[in-house]
């Protein structure tokens, strides 16, 4: 598999339904379009197929710009077109398309392949900004992903709102790749299928379309709140783990995704152990260590933090939970 380009847009694109896509786009395809300003925008949408509000966002802009000048450049890739025809994050044999990146921990496949060239395309016409968009399956407020603590990426996911999420783990990551060549931000939009994360998105995406440059001051301590990930949280897979099912090696509590984004006490309890001598989950800190018994006890067969922590990305789906984790932890960080 090869990656293809393309210099026009096909008229089917602007009307096309997400599910219909991996029809009018089957392979990799990255698209360039001119624009007033000669360093491109680039935008990826996709990367996990049920993630809809990149592309429908991404749509909204392409229709707008139909018959007008694009203020600025703009290349877009349309990420994992396949799994999005069956609305998963990714098939079964597919690699996760957001760990492939230059800069991924994962053996070399076809797929590193393409975002290894997509890379190398985008450095030679000096991409000006990255976006990558994509939706959580928790309940999460919107915000944007920094791997990068510098003047012009604040400035980039300030852009989007106050919450800021500065991360280094996982590897592989478009917005890790690109963040060597560009100030680049993942905006989270919440849950898909929203039309205000839609609406957000679009706006978002022609406002740095219409930034002639990005500033390089310091975004005022009040504007932003940044978070960094302290860990990640997984099950570990020899674990049976269910939200209603009391047989299970992990009991999850069902109102978990309720407390995202919000302060929480050590002693709080995410679920019940059925053994008490087995810790169910593996907390794996920035530096790739193991920190279970930083963040985790068990406490009369309760699965309860030690220490007051702030949880994002908990959700109710099982299979994403497999796919990907249980949750990130972070802690806020003053610049
Ligand atoms: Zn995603």
């Amino acid at each position: 598999m090869s990656l293809k380009q393309l210099y026009s847009i096909p008229k089917e694109l602007l009307s096309i339904d997400v599910a219909s896509l991996h029809t009018l786009v089957p392979e990799p395809t990255l698209f360039h379009l001119p624009g007033k300003h000669k360093r491109p925008l680039f935008i990826s949408v996709l990367l996990h197929g049920n993630e809809t509000t990149g592309f429908l966002a991404l749509q909204k802009l392409l229709i707008k710009y139909d018959q007008q000048e694009l203020p600025r450049a703009l290349s877009f890739y349309l990420g994992n077109t396949e799994a999005a025809s069956q609305g998963l994050r990714r098939l079964e044999q597919q690699p996760d398309f957001n760990r492939i990146w230059p800069g991924t921990e994962t053996p070399p496949n076809s797929e590193t392949a393409i975002a290894q060239v997509i890379v190398t395309i985008m450095a030679e016409k000096k991409v000006f900004a990255s976006i990558d968009v994509h939706n959580n399956t928790g309940l999460n407020p919107h915000y944007a992903c920094i791997t990068k603590l510098d003047d012009q990426f604040l400035q980039l996911a300030n852009l989007f709102g106050r919450l800021v999420v500065y991360f280094t783990r996982p590897k592989g990551v478009q917005c890790g790749a690109f963040a060597e060549l560009c100030p680049a931000v993942t905006l989270e939009c919440g849950k898909p299928g929203h039309p205000h994360g839609v609406d957000h998105a679009f706006n978002y995406l022609n406002s740095c379309l219409h930034l002639s440059s990005l500033a390089n001051h310091t975004v005022p301590q009040q504007d932003i709140d940044i978070y960094h990930t302290v860990a990640q949280v997984k099950i570990n897979p020899d674990i049976t783990f269910s939200f209603d099912n009391s047989s299970a090696d992990l009991l999850l509590d069902k109102s978990i995704e309720k407390i995202n984004f919000t302060e929480i006490a050590k002693g709080t309890s995410l679920g019940y152990v059925l053994d008490q001598t087995n810790m169910p989950i593996s907390a794996i800190n920035e530096k790739g260590e193991w920190v279970t018994n930083k963040f985790f006890t068990i406490n009369n067969n309760h699965l309860q933090l030690k220490t007051n922590t702030m949880p994002s990305m908990l959700t109710l789906d099982e299979k994403v939970i497999k796919q990907d984790c249980l949750c990130y932890l972070m802690e806020k960080i003053k610049l």
